[in-house]
């Protein structure tokens, strides 16, 4: 079966071939490579080419593909049944092990998606404040729900409509949209409306990567305690990947609330939202605001998540490689463009990395606009035909895993060196 017939078999049976987006490549022009397995840092494609992996299911995977204590983890777990529907005890293991590790958390409450976990901390922290008001970022992305999907980035933006088709104007009329890193256009909000939370990715990875501003932050937190907010740090990808405490790693501003997924489901589906006792304790069955789950707190998903902390608990030298391999591999691609005279801005946190095509810093949605999206999709298949594996999307960040070494990281560069000779 080759890649091709694979795809077109696939788009007969699913809409556009895939179940989320990005995944087609439509933004880079090309077609996804179907894949077959896994193994370290490595995707292997069902025609058997080899492709060096820097996406990593999207962030999840930080100590790479099959990690043995990971998999042994989910395979005892298997054994002793696929679902409960009542409580496990691997439940409390893993929320204990987030709430030491986070001093903001007191109480997590498990679910299956990242979409969830945003949407269930906004209606708990509106719950809480009584007030519907909803301040969002400009090509933030915090998953699918209908109100959250107003100049969303990811793939909302690959796909030129950051604001989807289907969700009511009715349901979005309580979202307001602000622009990262610019407190003023925050501040006007908070003048005119009742604001009852606010969500931010912290360090933002789905408009590519762009970190917030230390300044920035801290006004929001001043802001939202002014006006009886709670604030919200969406680290469904940052969360154990900008550093081992996410935000709270890089920036003294704390949240009321933070969301997370991706990593501590260590490739299983599970997300979490969390924060202080008395906005938690408004939660159903304790309090009045409604969210459940069938499969929230999956025991399978429990064992993947908790080996996924465990391991990364027992590594405390991970997120300074992770870092230098990520800021060794910016230098070098930096260096490939710089060499052609191609415009290329980088930034790195942790394990997380990021590229734009443009001639000054990122700081918000309208600067990741300017970026040359054409040159990046030239430099995303001249990458993926040399065997590596980079975010099909200007308008997504790249992850380095433990299971990389340094000639992986070597072979990358001197593949960008190649591909940017090639498309000069
Ligand atoms: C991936 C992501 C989500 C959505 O998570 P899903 O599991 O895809 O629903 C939400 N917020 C951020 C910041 C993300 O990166």
């Amino acid at each position: 079966m080759t890649n091709k017939d694979a795809f077109a078999q696939a788009k007969k049976f699913i809409p556009g071939g895939v179940n989320s987006p990005v995944r087609a490549f439509g933004s880079v022009g090309a077609e996804p490579v179907i894949i077959q397995k896994a193994q370290g840092a490595y995707l292997f494609d069902v025609e058997g080419k080899k492709y060096l992996d820097f996406i990593q299911s999207w962030g999840p995977l930080i100590f790479g593909h099959c990690d043995k204590d990971i998999e042994d983890a989910v395979i005892q777990a298997v054994k002793n049944g696929l679902s409960y529907g009542a409580p496990c005890e691997n439940e409390t293991n893993l929320a204990r092990l987030i709430c030491e590790k986070f001093d903001v958390i007191k109480k997590v409450r498990f679910v299956s998606s990242g979409t969830e976990a945003t949407m269930s901390a906004i209606r708990v922290a509106r719950g809480y404040a009584k007030k519907d008001g909803l301040i969002k970022f400009e090509g933030c992305y915090h998953g699918h729900s209908d109100a959250l999907l107003v100049k969303a980035g990811s793939g909302a933006t690959t796909y030129g409509n950051a604001s989807s088709a289907g969700v009511p104007a009715d349901v979005v009329k309580n979202t307001h949209l602000a622009i990262y890193n610019d407190i003023k256009s925050v501040e006007e909000i908070f003048k005119n409306h009742e604001i009852g939370a606010v969500i931010i990715e912290p360090i933002a990875g789905n408009m590519g990567f762009v970190p917030a501003d230390e300044s920035f932050l801290a006004g929001l937190r001043k802001l939202c305690d002014d006006n009886g907010a709670v604030l919200i740090f969406d680290e469904v990808m940052s969360g154990f990947r900008a550093s081992a405490t996410g935000a709270m790693g890089i920036y003294s501003v704390k949240p009321d609330m933070i969301t997370f997924g991706k990593v501590i489901g260590g490739g299983m589906p599970v997300a979490a939202f969390g924060g202080r006792c008395d906005i938690m304790d408004c939660l159903s069955p304790d309090g009045a605001v409604y969210q459940a789950g069938t499969l929230s707190g999956n025991p399978v998903a429990m064992a993947a998540g908790l080996a996924s902390l465990t391991k990364i608990n027992n590594t405390p030298e991970l997120y300074a490689k992770l870092e230098k391999f990520a800021k060794r591999l910016m230098q070098g691609f930096s260096n490939a463009a710089q060499k052609n005279n191609i415009a290329f801005q980088t930034d790195v946190r942790g394990s997380m990395f990021g590229y734009f095509f443009t001639s000054k810093p990122v700081k918000n949605y309208a600067d990741a606009l300017t970026s040359d999206t054409k040159m990046f999709a030239k430099f995303h298949n001249a990458m993926l035909k040399r065997g590596v594996y980079l975010a099909p999307s200007q308008f997504e960040t790249g992850f380095i895993c433990d299971a990389m070494s340094e000639e992986d990281i070597e072979f990358a560069i001197k593949m960008a060196e190649q591909s940017f000779d090639e498309i000069a």
